[in-house]
């Protein structure tokens, strides 16, 4: 589970962008941040895996602090927490087993013969990801040589190839049409279940937040607004 406690950030041009949030994240629970543009989403998600330096609070991973952590101990935490991004972050010109896999190494190599290191059951593991996924007919394919939807679900193979303890979702959908977010949405949430894997995503669609999370956490200039079941979010949140 996630404990966020007084995290707090002030940029270095002056922005605070969160001020003193505290948050608890269950093991299993798939929790939707909402918020107008600068409300902090992005910052509070960037802060728990320290792709920004908190300014201050702690974020408890278990009974690990990563605020605390020095670059070496952060290197390999983070393999415990899986990211999703909105543009995917594949790497074109490898295959899907490639992007896959290379979640397994918790970053990505551009050196492919590294790839064929890998021992028969991370590539069976991989196999059975895409397959999850949907995307078993096309392993071999080429990142670069799929539709939008079809890089989302490659996205989330590669950060389950991790085993991971936490997701960390950062606006999945923003680049798809309203079909396949809701295809998206379901798969991760049915995945995040199947497997009891706490998530946190930042969800810019407030009728999608509403349709597939359990938990709607309203940021505003850096402050939790809201915090409940999506049925108690009224049209002010
Ligand atoms: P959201 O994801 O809700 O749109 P952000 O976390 O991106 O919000 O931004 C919160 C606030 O922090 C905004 O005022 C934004 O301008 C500021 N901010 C975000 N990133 C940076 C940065 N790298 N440097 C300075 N200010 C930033
Ligand atoms: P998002 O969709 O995540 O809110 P933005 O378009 O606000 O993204 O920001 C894009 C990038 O610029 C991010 O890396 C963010 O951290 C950075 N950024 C946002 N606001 C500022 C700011 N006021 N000063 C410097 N960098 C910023």
């Amino acid at each position: 589970m996630l404990r966020i406690e007084g995290l707090t950030k002030t940029y270095k041009t002056g922005d605070t962008a969160l001020r003193g949030v505290s948050l608890e994240v269950p093991t299993g629970q798939i929790l939707g941040l909402i918020g107008p543009s600068g409300a902090g989403k992005s910052t509070l998600i960037r802060c728990v895996n320290r792709l920004v330096e908190p300014s201050s609070g702690s974020i408890m991973l278990g009974d690990i602090d990563l605020a605390g952590l020095n670059r070496a101990e952060l290197r390999r935490q983070r393999r415990r927490i899986g990211m999703i991004f909105q543009e995917y972050a594949l790497v074109e010109r490898l295959t899907l087993m490639e992007n896959v896999l290379s979640g397994r190494l918790g970053y990505v190599s551009f050196w492919r013969s590294l790839l064929r290191r890998f021992p028969g059951k991370d590539i069976q593991r991989a196999y059975q990801l895409l397959d999850r996924v949907g995307l078993i007919d096309h392993v071999d394919k080429r990142a670069d040589a799929l539709s939008g939807g079809q890089r989302q679900r490659v996205g989330i193979a590669r950060a389950l190839a991790q085993e991971p303890e936490l997701l960390l979702v950062d606006e999945p959908t923003a680049s798809l049409d309203p079909k396949t977010s809701r295809q998206i949405m379901r798969l991760l949430t049915e995945i995040c279940a199947e497997r009891d894997l706490p998530a946190v995503v930042n969800i810019h669609d407030v009728p999608l937040a509403k349709q597939f999370m359990q938990r709607i956490v309203g940021l505003r200039a850096g402050e939790i607004v809201f915090d409940g079941p999506p049925s108690d979010l009224t049209e002010s949140a």
